[in-house]
């Protein structure tokens, strides 16, 4: 198994198309052909990361966050991040980061928060915009169920609980074809009118390379006229943060010891006890200050994240409790995320989830 067979099963529960455009995910260091011996799944890229890869014969390493964020022009080892890519290059293992890719799936990060919390009714916090894309086609009456199934199968036509939806309008297309033609149906220079159907279809943005392939290998015309276009529409099943409910409500007290424990912090920063019920909590894995507003309008009682800083307590404004767990806590449980899925995919292999905490914060 090469390493692109096992970035391609990440990328089936995190396609890199969802990641944030600041971001820098995908394979940082190494080859996609490279056969892989082992795959050691970590939160961040240390020293002791790459270390514990060769110890453990692992010549690929799944970081959730990208150990290289900005461009480097030096590889002389004056830092941690050089030193980590330096030292990987050396010994030839593979890093490859999911980062927002993950937080964007409603399977990702904050669904795993939400699990461990017991949340139900679980959905998106906020929904992603600008990864819907619109297909529409004009394929000859004949050949237009094939067609149209064929898009299915690639993976077209799927909106949240229902498959095969398409909106299809049958008419007359026009067309003439010049000397170098080869007209399907017709002759070159013959002006023709042929009966067809306008098949539309929408589809994740990230499978557009597969639906084109799709359409030029079964659509019969020698020219195959097709738009795309991109849907301002937001997609609820991807997004980043969940918003869900406990099983029953909680006093805020004990609800932040059960948080407190659950994401064994050793501190929750909160904002002002407001002397009523948990119920609905939003959660966000990660620096989630900018989500703050989302989780108000959504209603949640609660907001878990991370990274708050002094000014943005204010802002709870004495309608929701919010609750900083700290960064690496509230994304902990990514890593065994990782491994309990690919461990489930590959079995040629170990899928060993790191041992060393790479949190950099420490409490007293
Ligand atoms: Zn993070």
């Amino acid at each position: 198994m090469q390493i692109k067979d096992v970035t391609n099963y990440i990328e089936q529960l995190a396609p890199l198309s969802y990641a944030e455009d600041f971001d820098n995910v995908g394979l940082l260091i190494g080859n996609y052909n490279t056969e892989v011996t082992g795959v050691l799944v970590t939160l961040d890229t240390l020293e002791e990361t790459v270390d514990e890869a060769i110890a453990k014969n692992c010549n690929l390493i799944v970081s959730f966050h990208p150990i290289v964020f900005s461009g480097l022009k030096k590889f002389n080892g004056n830092n941690y991040v050089e030193r980590v890519v330096l030292k990987a290059i050396q010994n030839n293992i593979a890093i490859y980061a999911t980062h927002t890719a993950l937080d964007n799936v409603n399977n990702g990060v904050s669904a795993k928060m939400g699990e461990v919390l017991g949340l139900e009714k679980m959905k998106t916090l906020i929904p992603k915009k600008g990864i819907i894309k619109k297909l529409t086609t004009y394929v000859p009456f004949a050949e237009a169920t094939n067609v149209r199934e064929k898009l299915f199968e690639a993976g077209a036509g799927n909106i949240g609980n229902y498959d095969n939806c398409s909106f299809n309008v049958e008419g007359k297309g026009s067309y003439r074809g010049n000397e170098n033609s080869n007209p399907t149906i017709g002759k070159k220079g013959e002006l023709m009118f042929e009966e067809e159907t306008c098949i539309t279809v929408t589809f994740d943005s990230y499978l557009e390379g597969k639906i084109l392939s799709t359409l030029f290998k079964n659509h019969p015309y020698e020219e195959v006229a097709y738009e795309i276009i991109t849907l301002d529409n937001q997609n609820q099943h991807v997004g980043m943060g969940m918003i869900g409910e406990l099983p029953s409500a909680m006093d805020e007290k004990d609800f932040l010891l059960f948080v407190k424990e659950t994401f064994k912090t050793g501190c929750v920063r909160h904002s002002e006890l407001l002397d009523k019920p948990i119920k609905k909590v939003a959660v966000l894995g990660g620096s989630g200050s900018f989500a703050i507003k989302n989780a108000m309008r959504a209603g949640a009682d609660a907001y878990i994240s991370a990274d708050f800083k002094y000014h943005e307590f204010f802002k709870a404004e004495k309608r929701i409790l919010l609750a900083d767990v700290g960064h690496y806590e509230s994304e902990q449980f990514t890593k065994n995320l990782l491994v309990d899925y690919l461990s489930k995919k590959i079995s040629i292999f170990a899928i060993i989830l790191s041992e060393k905490s790479t949190n950099p914060i420490y409490y007293i």
